[in-house]
């Protein structure tokens, strides 16, 4: 692909542009930017045919002068793509990982839904279905944003270990046995974590909403290593406020009546175990060590255990498999009645072998579709959604559930509404700054025996945090 354009910046938003809508053609493509008088102006060229459009960079759209000037280069593109590419990415020309954040920030503006639905349509070219899709998700976050208050902020515990390792893990884990002979010492230093988070906490007046602890696989922990880490978290916070408390469990085969029982006596309301598909064969294929009898058995303890909430994840596009085998999988998890299920897409390596043809590409996304549509006629609705760089297909991932179950850790989390503050390696916590919405990162070191090694990072990381909001008049 060529790319001609003023600035490294102006390049990089044609090629997120070009990869939406030309996927495999897009090595024979040529995309040339040129600005007029208050324009856009995007030629583009595939073999002998070329194209072009133009955009008026749109005051009435209501952004600032840069992000309006990427929507008309959107909608340049758009329009010159129409005319070359058989291809209509569904959420047109919004390249970001969360989507939502367009619609939200209209909807915030007060600009009426017709009128947003329309927009999106036009000026964003995404499709009328994921444009009224895309408005209900906005119209969901807003009501979460508005149940938060600035003193809220969530926590985040990080077990980055794993019975074993997956061929498609983009998850910082550890697996090796030496590394989780470290897990008994990586709970002390994390419960220790806990408590200098839970005393900064408190100093700045912060109350504690939600608590989410994730991986890797926290299942890997025994039942004392679980109850260590809870009663840290339990002596450390005031826990009066909290909303939500989750354990994203994982894996099935790490589940045990045992945990089960102390989580729930935890105080534990939500848990999440992951089957990603009910097909052996490819559990087998993708080196994740566990069966689909070993999901059916831990979802039958779960229920036995009564939590209110049981999220289940799926993944589309895992290898070797084809839009029958994700239905097939969504349908078994439906009839387990699970009050939330994620339907993720693969995130791919950057190899080009593992790329999906258009017509895989789009027999997937008809599966997924229709994916969604069975969740949805299972009662439950799409709360959240967002993109990663090189899924399948373009595939998102959309998280639903029961009315009143939603998630407001995942809400707040994935769409900034709130500070996150993380403890365990690989844990990054989020500060947004109350004026302008700035995010500020914390990230702890990424790999258990570099945390260990270094006991003094996470006060450091609370004291920057500290010194940064008060510059930014955030304290
Ligand atoms: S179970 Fe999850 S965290 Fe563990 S190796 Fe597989 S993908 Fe990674």
């Amino acid at each position: 692909m060529e790319l001609f354009a003023k600035t490294e910046g102006q390049r990089l938003s044609l090629f997120h542009l070009a990869c939406l809508f030309f996927h495999g053609d897009r090595e024979n493509l040529t995309v040339k930017r040129e600005d007029g008088e208050g324009e856009i102006r995007v030629a583009l060229t595939l073999g002998e045919r070329t194209a072009q459009g133009t955009a008026p960079v749109n005051e009435k759209l209501h952004l600032e002068p840069a992000r309006a000037e990427s929507a008309a280069v959107g909608l340049a593109f758009a329009r010159a793509a129409e005319d070359l590419s058989s291809y209509q990415p569904p959420y047109g020309t919004l390249i970001g990982v969360r989507p939502v954040k367009v619609p939200l920030f209209y909807l915030e503006r007060g600009i009426e839904k017709t009128e947003l639905a329309s927009l999106l349509e036009k000026e964003y070219r995404v499709s009328k279905e994921k444009a009224a899709l895309l408005l209900s998700l906005a119209e969901e976050e807003l009501r979460a944003k508005k149940s938060l208050s600035p003193e809220d902020a969530m926590l985040y515990l990080s077990i980055p270990f794993c019975p074993s390792r997956c061929s498609y893990c983009s998850f910082i884990s550890s697996s090796a046995p030496e590394h989780l002979s470290l897990l008994d010492g990586y709970v002390t230093a994390l419960a220790e974590e806990i408590r200098l988070t839970a005393e900064a906490m408190a100093e700045d007046g912060r109350r504690l909403r939600c608590i989410y602890m994730g991986g890797g696989t926290p299942g890997v922990l025994s039942p004392v290593q679980m109850e260590r880490t809870l009663s840290a978290v339990k002596e450390a916070f005031d826990l009066s406020s909290l909303a939500e408390f989750c354990v994203e469990i994982g894996r099935p085969d790490t589940v045990t009546e045992e945990k089960l029982a102390l989580l729930r006596k935890m105080g534990v309301d939500r848990i999440s175990i992951n089957p990603q598909t009910v097909h052996n064969a490819t559990l087998e294929r993708i080196g994740r060590r566990h069966t689909a009898e070993d999901f059916y058995r831990a979802m039958a303890l779960a229920k036995k255990h009564a939590f209110p909430v049981i999220n289940c994840d799926l993944i589309a596009a895992l290898p070797g498999e084809d839009g029958n085998d994700l239905l097939r999988s969504v349908d078994e998890v439906l009839a387990l009645q699970p009050e939330n299920l994620t339907i993720h897409a693969l995130s791919l390596k950057k190899s080009a072998e593992d790329r999906a043809t258009p017509a895989v590409s789009a027999a997937l996304r008809q599966a997924v579709e229709e994916g969604h549509g069975r969740c949805i006629n299972a009662g439950l609705f799409p709360y959240y959604l967002y993109r990663q760089k090189n899924t399948a297909s373009d595939l998102e991932n959309t998280g639903f559930a029961l009315r009143g179950k939603e998630s407001l850790y995942n809400l707040a989390m994935m769409e900034d509404l709130s500070d996150i503050y993380a403890c365990g390696a690989g844990g990054i916590g989020k500060a947004v700054s109350r004026k302008g919405g700035k995010i500020r990162r914390y990230a702890q070191y990424k790999y258990p025996y570099e945390y260990l090694a270094d006991p003094d990072r996470g006060r450091e990381l609370l004291a920057k945090r500290k010194r940064e909001a008060a510059e930014e008049g955030d304290a």
